[in-house]
């Protein structure tokens, strides 16, 4: 029996398995674009990368993603991960004064536009039904829909999916603990009337199999309501690699809204921003995707 398991083993096409960090080191695994799916292994780290973590530019389709990727095991229940968040945090916290000015500012303009909660969201575009929270953490969000709207998640961390799956079934839900990606193939076509993507499509390194099983399990006139930094964003503009909506290794795709548009669109759904969804003064973007008609 070979005493090599399988996460040490060279891989076969010379790319590296794991990233040394200060930390330690993490598992990772290369990836093609997430948006096009081109072959970028020989193209070079760009300049929003921060050693070691490399980020790429596609030259095929111009999207910004994270090159290699930690691995999903990585994620869920390595210790050096929950310290690399930590110390990812400490390095935003003593970056932000450079960029303070100019955030603030932003900040103060929107105040101009109203909070949004997804939970709200969901309850006004969608009518009532299964509503899943991917990547539902500890399960709050979703516990606050209305009655009639029964919630489900999918949450990759063992122990807040046991959580959220104790509180979800009081209401006659459930939570799955699993990737995005897998999670929903678990349940049935055109199961829900919503999905709340809040915060969740940056975190994802397949957001192509993600958007298809919602499609999937999605009901005809259902809705998922995403939220994800909007890399086309001033403040991105303004201060480079400074900018908050980078994290490394969290953040592994950085979306504009023309390619959350075309992403959906492979999809069959429309993005639909509204008129202050997709403003370039926020650090975010909201998006409504519906099935497109005919
Ligand atoms: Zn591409």
């Amino acid at each position: 029996m070979s005493e090599i398991s399988s996460d040490e083993r060279p891989d076969p096409t010379g790319a590296p398995t794991t990233v040394e960090t200060p930390l330690g080191p993490v598992p990772v695994t290369p990836r093609v674009c997430p948006a096009c799916g081109a072959a970028n292994a020989a193209v070079a780290p760009g300049p929003y990368s921060r050693p070691p973590w490399a980020i790429k530019t596609c030259p095929a389709c111009a999207f910004v993603y994270l090159d290699p990727v930690p691995r999903y095991e990585a994620l869920n229940e390595t210790l050096s991960w929950e310290k690399s968040r930590e110390a990812e945090n400490a390095r935003r916290a003593r970056e932000r004064p450079v960029s303070y000015k100019v955030s603030t500012a932003l900040r103060k303009r929107n105040r101009l536009f109203p909070r949004r909660d997804i939970a709200r969201m969901a309850e006004q575009h969608a009518p009532p039904g299964n509503v899943v929270d991917i990547g539902c953490a500890e399960g709050g969000r979703a516990m606050t829909l209305k009655e009639g709207y029964v919630p489900f998640g999918i949450e990759i961390s063992a122990e807040l999916s046991a959580e959220a799956n104790r509180r979800f079934a009081a209401r006659g839900g459930r939570c799955e603990h699993a990737p995005a990606s897998v999670g929903l193939t678990r349940f049935d076509d055109g199961f829900f009337t919503a999905a709340m993507l809040r915060s969740f499509l940056e975190h994802e390194t397949e957001p192509h199999t993600v958007l298809a099983e919602l499609a999937r399990t999605l009901s005809p006139s259902g809705i998922a309501i995403v939220k994800v930094p909007n890399f086309a964003s001033l403040n991105r503009r303004l201060t480079g690699r400074k900018w908050c909506g980078f994290r490394y290794p969290d953040h592994v795709n950085y979306f504009t809204p023309k390619s959350l548009t075309e992403m959906a669109a492979r999809h069959g759904f429309k993005a639909d921003f509204g008129l202050t969804g997709a403003i370039p003064t926020s650090d975010n973007m909201w998006a409504i995707l519906r099935r497109r008609t005919g």
